[in-house]
């Protein structure tokens, strides 16, 4: 698999505390990968490690192969665009100024991809109005144009969705989407809102006290957050045996415990494993929300 980053048990340390600790992150070319974590897990430092405004403790991070203590890794920078905390953009200036400004900033002698890069944040039709009369969701938008200037391929969003409306929600998750489509941007997105990240992630990284605690591709975390019935039985090799005589989905969670994700009539389903002298001694039914997830995953602490 080729990664856009991967950290290697990066550490951050502020004085004893550990605000990273030991963490080991990938994320794939192409991803929409989504950081979560509550507040106070780690998210803006390890972002605030991987654009460079802060240096860590010990441990490594590769950019495109590159390692964070490569001289290179500078000019490796220059493929990111990032948000972090607040979008940078002056607010007594037009859209268009803003961007005027980041190609001056990044040496970019040409701005002839200014104007398509204000018709895909939707911003085409700004005109004159200053940044500061731009609703959340458009100062936003301009940030991501911004970032979008110097034509990265990996953008590192730090909660964009914070305080958007749903219309605003709304919009910067299409946009993540299409930019990842249509340009092939890798994303970033660190964000406390499960949900709503799940809308576009197509991975996720779970963050609690400063470390990974699990990695997680979108279909491997529908299949884990799946309907299903599960069974202990006295017989597993007589209920895999009906179950595939039957067509019937399912998964072996250990040696006494069966996933089935069919729709199955219990009472028929226990006489007719009786008959294999196979008793069923446990049956229960679960489905996990994805905020339900995260919490068991952490050991049950709230505040998402
Ligand atoms: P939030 O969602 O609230 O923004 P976060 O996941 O982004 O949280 P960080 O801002 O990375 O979390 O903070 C992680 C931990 O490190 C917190 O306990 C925070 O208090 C601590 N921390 C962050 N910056 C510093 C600093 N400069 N000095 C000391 N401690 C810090």
């Amino acid at each position: 698999m080729e990664y856009i980053l991967e950290t290697k048990a990066l550490e951050k340390k502020y004085n004893k505390f550990k605000a990273i600790d030991n963490l080991n992150m990938h994320i794939p070319k192409g991803a929409i990968y989504g950081l979560i974590g509550k507040n106070g897990a780690g998210k803006t430092t390890l972002i605030r490690l991987i654009c460079g405004l802060q240096k860590p403790t010990s441990g490594i991070f590769m950019m495109y192969g590159v390692s964070n203590t490569d001289k290179k890794m500078k000019e490796e920078r220059k493929r990111i665009g990032a948000i972090v905390e607040t979008p940078s953009i002056r607010i007594d200036a037009t859209a268009e100024d803003n961007l005027k400004e980041q190609y001056k900033i990044l040496g970019l002698p040409s701005e002839e991809n200014l104007k398509e890069i204000l018709k895909q944040v939707g911003l085409s039709n700004t005109g004159k109005k200053k940044a500061k009369d731009f609703s959340l969701g458009m100062k936003q938008r301009l940030g991501i144009a911004i970032a979008l200037v110097g034509e990265p391929d990996f953008l590192i969003l730090d909660e964009p969705i914070n305080g958007l409306d749903p219309e605003g929600i709304i919009e910067i998750r299409e946009l993540i989407l299409k930019l990842n489509k249509e340009k092939g941007i890798t994303f970033l997105i660190s964000s406390h809102y499960l949900d709503e990240l799940s809308k576009v992630a197509t991975h996720y990284g779970f963050l609690n006290h400063g470390k990974i605690i699990q990695e997680i591709s979108k279909q491997e975390l529908e299949q884990n957050c799946r309907k299903r019935i599960e069974v202990k039985v006295n017989n597993l090799k007589e209920c895999i045996q009906y179950l595939e005589e039957n067509s019937i989905s399912y998964e072996i969670k250990d040696n006494e415990k069966i996933n089935i994700y069919d729709t199955v009539n219990i009472s028929e389903f226990a006489v007719a494993l009786s008959k294999r002298n196979c008793i069923i001694e446990e049956f229960t039914e679960k489905e996990e929300s994805l905020e339900n997830y995260y919490i068991n995953l952490i050991g049950g602490e709230s505040n998402v």
